[in-house]
């Protein structure tokens, strides 16, 4: 079925929802865009995506045509014009139409868009099983680059990593940053359990402050376990107990294997399947 787009403030057909070929968003990769799930009509943290994309949008002085309340209201219109009950919402805001050059201040209107949409999961098996990873030879930006806090529409950082995984026949990598620490997977933030202790990259490491990692803690520390930010080497994943991915679109699921190591005893970990758990209650509202 054709979708309605939200496309500068009002919905059109799918068909009908174009973007000039001389956005920068197109030319050069310049805007920001937000992932968001939506569990039984309705939709999951869009008060911290929302948050984040105006953060983004800051942090490359991209000014948001519209309030944070009206892009609230259009997204949830998007969602509801889709008839979605179980979903995702890709929100893009453009710089909008410019030159050839990459000067960003002659484009005068940033465009923003909304699709709604179903989402591909990855098949439940995997879930079940765990996933096989890699470490990725692709160093993440460099903080000082395009800074891994911005949700940029360039990624092409991240796409070299994935295209690392997938030549090893693998779904997802994980990126270091210029020190060796772990930065996050192409689309994820990383997790381990070591000797029943959780402990994940602070932001500063050069990830994505993602919204289901920053849930995953809290609802970890709400279960008693003892979670800690802190750098994490390459060595640390190998030697570690459990390691699991979070993410929007992945929610959370188990890694068995990393660059031919097994973790654990190859199958996701207590842990990690606990957090599975509660984190499927919360995003259907019915955690305890
Ligand atoms: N890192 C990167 C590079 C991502 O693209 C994403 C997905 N948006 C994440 C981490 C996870 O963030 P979130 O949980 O907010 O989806």
């Amino acid at each position: 079925m054709a979708l309605k787009i939200w496309l500068d403030g009002r919905l059109v057909n799918e068909a009908d929802a174009k973007i000039s070929v001389f956005d920068h968003g197109l030319l050069y990769g310049d805007g920001v865009f937000e992932g968001i799930r939506v569990y039984n009509k309705r939709v999951f943290e869009l008060e911290a995506h929302i948050d984040r994309l105006y953060q983004s949008a800051k942090g490359i002085r991209l000014e948001i045509p519209m309030s944070t309340s009206s892009l609230t209201s259009a997204a949830e219109e998007t969602v509801k014009s889709n008839g979605i009950i179980d979903g995702y919402i890709r929100l893009v805001v453009t710089r909008g139409i410019g030159t050839l050059g990459i000067n960003p201040f002659v484009c005068e209107n940033p465009k923003v868009f909304i699709i709604a949409d179903s989402i591909q999961l990855y098949p439940e098996e995997l879930y079940e099983t765990g996933m096989k990873i890699i470490s990725a030879t692709t160093v993440r930006n460099h903080p000082l680059s395009i800074p891994p806090q911005a949700k940029s529409l360039n990624y092409l950082n991240n796409i070299l990593a994935k295209i690392e995984a997938l030549d090893s026949n693998v779904p997802e990598a994980v990126m270091y940053n210029h020190e060796g620490y772990v930065a996050e997977a192409t689309g994820d933030n990383v997790f381990i359990v070591r000797k029943g202790m959780v402990f994940t990259p602070p932001p500063e490491s050069g990830g994505l402050e993602g919204i289901t990692r920053n849930i995953v803690i809290g609802l970890a520390r709400k279960e008693g376990l003892e979670v800690s930010e802190k750098n994490l080497t390459r060595f640390d994943l190998y030697v570690s107990d459990e390691l699991f991915l979070t993410g929007t679109a992945a929610e959370v699921i188990g890694v068995v294997e990393i660059d031919g190591r097994v973790i654990g005893d190859g199958k996701p970990g207590p842990i990690t399947k606990l957090l599975r758990k509660k984190f499927f209650e919360y995003a259907h509202g019915k955690e305890k």
